[in-house]
């Protein structure tokens, strides 16, 4: 390959499975704001089903306290999931920044009394960390890119032993923006993502045209999330191709 990509990784649903610590941290966060809701410890599985849908942390907080009212229907947040998330709020009378702030405070506290069962609650995907290591002894840079607090992200990385570039956080921007940052003529840009609106997003983005999408087929995918990605220039990559050479990835 005559010009090495800059790789950009999604972090949660691509390189980190981290089903188990989104429910732990999105029910504490939510008993937080309303210490009388009632929740299971173990995720319910409509919290799973409604993964691929969520963007930002915070709405995990969100989807946690409507888990909770007795008139919950998973098929309506799955029918509309935007106005699902804004009636919830309404309800809650909270903001997205208030739910965000209860989320990190959650994880910060297990962070600071038990990092290790923080850790425990996340694994990394089949094949990810020795792909990630042999990236770096190809040469090859990459970096992540994440809705998430960026210390997260380079908390569970530094753990596994494994240096990216630079882990931008959602302090940073949106994704797009980032990307639109780290433009550069000479390298191009491959953007590793499980979350099919988030690579709509980029390709409608003017200016990230040349950015080579490719949706990771192992993630929190939706069902329909890998239809018809050819005609919107999105290259679906699965976990056989990912363990392979970059030229396979095209
Ligand atoms: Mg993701």
């Amino acid at each position: 390959m005559s010009s090495a990509p800059l790789l950009v990784f999604d972090f949660d649903g691509v390189l980190m499975d981290g089903m188990p610590e989104y429910w732990w941290s999105a029910r504490r966060a939510a008993q937080r704001l309303d210490p009388a809701l009632v929740l299971p410890e173990q995720a319910p599985a409509a919290f799973a089903v409604l993964r691929p849908q969520i963007h930002k942390g915070w709405e995990m907080v969100l989807v946690a306290t409507a888990l909770a009212r007795p008139d919950f229907s998973l098929e309506a947040w799955l029918r509309n999931y935007d106005q699902s998330l804004a009636l919830e709020m309404t309800q809650l009378t909270a903001s997205e920044e208030a739910l965000q702030a209860a989320l990190e405070s959650v994880r910060n506290t297990a962070l600071r009394e038990d990092p290790a069962a923080w850790l425990a609650r996340h694994r990394f995907f089949p094949g990810v960390e020795r792909r990630l290591r042999q990236l770096g002894e190809e040469g090859v840079p990459w970096l992540v890119l994440t809705t998430k607090g960026g210390a997260y992200a380079m908390r569970l990385l530094e753990a596994a032993g494994l240096e990216p570039e630079v882990v931008y956080g959602h302090e940073r921007g949106s994704k797009p923006e980032v990307l639109l940052s780290l433009r550069n003529g000479e390298r191009p840009l491959w953007f590793v993502e499980d979350r099919r609106p988030t690579l709509e997003r980029v390709r409608a983005t003017p200016g990230l045209e040349p950015v080579r999408c490719f949706l990771a087929l192992w993630g929190y995918l939706a069902p329909g999330d890998s239809d018809g990605l050819q005609s919107r220039a999105i290259l679906p990559l699965d976990a056989a191709r990912f363990a392979g050479p970059l030229a396979g990835w095209l």
